[in-house]
């Protein structure tokens, strides 16, 4: 008997973790960090929904901290198999699972001070830096296509999603006596011409399907619109003397903006001046993109083969010391500063903003998304006056939103990966199952897909289990 089950991101976007079942076997699709509610998602985290010791062997989609951030608490409770996954999303790790351990010590010093002040007992990280670095030992890196021999009758391969450096769909087969049974697993999906990245591969020949539901009610303009917008934006800052502070994700997102903003200087569309690229993390991911060609694009290999850097011309700098930082500020042109955290909560981000939202010269270009309860999110929001490092500053700098560059694919692309996953599958889909998305989100999908004549799908809840 073959089993599925939905742990994580079920009818919710972070903690992403599946696990399939056949004959005692047992292997876990993702085992990403649940993010939230403080003392919820501490608890959760920390109490994985299922015996590590019971899991056989994983597969990790991708680098991102909602499906990777929690396997070194998986090994610390015992789990003793391999993890597998693309080049690119182990060495994105080796970067990622580490800087995680670090911000959950970091976020800890602060909220335990308080936490002993009221006599309540103290948090403690879900791992420590060195058991961030030692759970890499257990990667074991596959190409697209390559077999995955679990066991002899289960097995599995990954394709590319399309949705940042490395990231993979999965499709597991397991080979029952009088048939086989198989799985696509997307992970997140990402979309066509996204900038750097190869457009997603198509799932075919499937029993079932396994897909995200990020923006199962949404969709996204097209990514030649976000040029455009980038072109009207940088333009007016220079003329008005301005500077261009962008928050960005140190991994895909701000690699992205600096291939963009290459292309656009080189082409003229926009004038030359400084790109500071002022955060550690993000400096290091860039050196992982220029290792990984065998996930770009044909535009961007083309671009690299007219001997172009898609992250190292001439205006762009890269500060690494916390004196370099500082000095950004004392530069009084035009110029265009990416800096981290994306969501603007930590990070040197929030010396840029303090320094430079309150003058209207200035403009501040949100490219990511701002959950709930961030500074990010409030300035999104319009709010005149905001919180940095406890003081109150005045909104007077532009914002502007550009969500163009989204990596998750949009309602329409949803859809039409599902059509295509079932006429390629030639009539073997049995059922869909949405995952990674908020509930509102994959009712609007569902709905979507009941119009197209597609009935069999659904959204399971937490801990639900199928037989297959
Ligand atoms: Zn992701
Ligand atoms: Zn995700």
């Amino acid at each position: 008997m073959t089993k599925l089950q939905f742990f994580g991101a079920a009818r919710e976007v972070t903690g992403s973790m599946h696990v399939v079942e056949k004959d005692g076997y047992r292997l876990l699709i993702d085992c990403g960090m649940i993010q939230g509610k403080r003392k919820e998602s501490y608890d959760r985290n920390r109490n994985i929904a299922f015996p590590a010791t019971g899991i056989n062997a994983m597969i990790l989609t991708h680098a991102h901290i909602d499906h990777s951030g929690n396997i070194p608490t998986l090994i610390n409770q015992g789990f003793k198999g391999n993890v597998y996954c693309s080049h690119a999303t182990k060495d994105l790790c080796e970067l990622m699972l580490p800087d995680s351990a670090y911000v959950q010590q970091k976020d800890l010093e602060y909220v335990n001070k308080k936490r002993l002040k009221q006599g309540k007992t103290l948090f403690e990280p879900l791992y420590s830096i060195d058991e961030a670095e030692a759970s890499l030992n257990y990667f074991v890196t596959k190409n697209l296509g390559e077999k995955i021999s679990f066991r002899e009758d289960v097995t599995a391969y990954l394709l590319n999603a399309g949705h940042i450096l490395g990231s993979t769909m999965a499709v597991v087969k397991f080979q029952e006596k009088d048939r086989e049974i198989k799985i696509g697993f997307t992970g997140d999906l990402g979309r066509k011409s996204l900038p750097i990245l190869a457009d997603p591969d198509q799932i075919r020949d499937v029993d079932y399907l396994v897909i995200e539901s990020t923006y199962g009610g949404r969709d996204h303009k097209p990514i030649a619109t976000a040029y455009t917008k980038l072109v009207g934006l940088v333009t007016d800052a220079y003329n008005r003397g301005g500077k261009i502070i962008i928050p960005v994700f140190a991994v895909e997102r701000a690699q992205e903006v600096l291939y963009v903003l290459n292309k656009l200087f080189l082409s003229g569309k926009i004038p030359p001046m400084p790109v500071f690229v002022d955060s550690p993390l993000t400096v290091k991911v860039t050196e992982v993109f220029n290792r990984h060609a065998e996930c770009f694009d044909k535009d961007m290999l083309r671009f690299i083969a007219d001997n172009n850097d898609p992250f190292h011309l001439d205006l762009v700098k890269y500060t690494q010391s916390v004196d370099d930082s500082k000095a950004i500020n004392d530069y009084e042109k035009p110029c265009i500063i990416l800096s981290a955290t994306g969501m603007c909560e930590a990070g040197r981000i929030l010396h840029h903003l303090k320094n430079n939202i309150g003058n209207p010269k200035n403009s501040i270009l949100i490219v990511g998304y701002q959950a709930i309860n961030t500074l990010g999110r409030r300035l999104v929001e319009g709010e005149k006056q905001v919180q940095i490092f406890g003081d109150s500053y005045n909104v007077a700098a532009q914002v502007t939103v550009i969500n163009e560059f989204s990596g998750h694919a949009g309602q329409k692309e949803l859809i039409k990966f599902i059509q295509a996953t079932a006429k390629m599958s030639e009539g073997r889909l049995k059922k869909v199952f949405l995952v990674h998305g908020e509930e509102g989100q994959q009712e609007e999908l569902i709905n979507a897909l009941h119009v197209c004549g597609m009935e069999n799908v659904d959204n399971p809840g937490p801990g639900e289990e199928v037989v297959l």
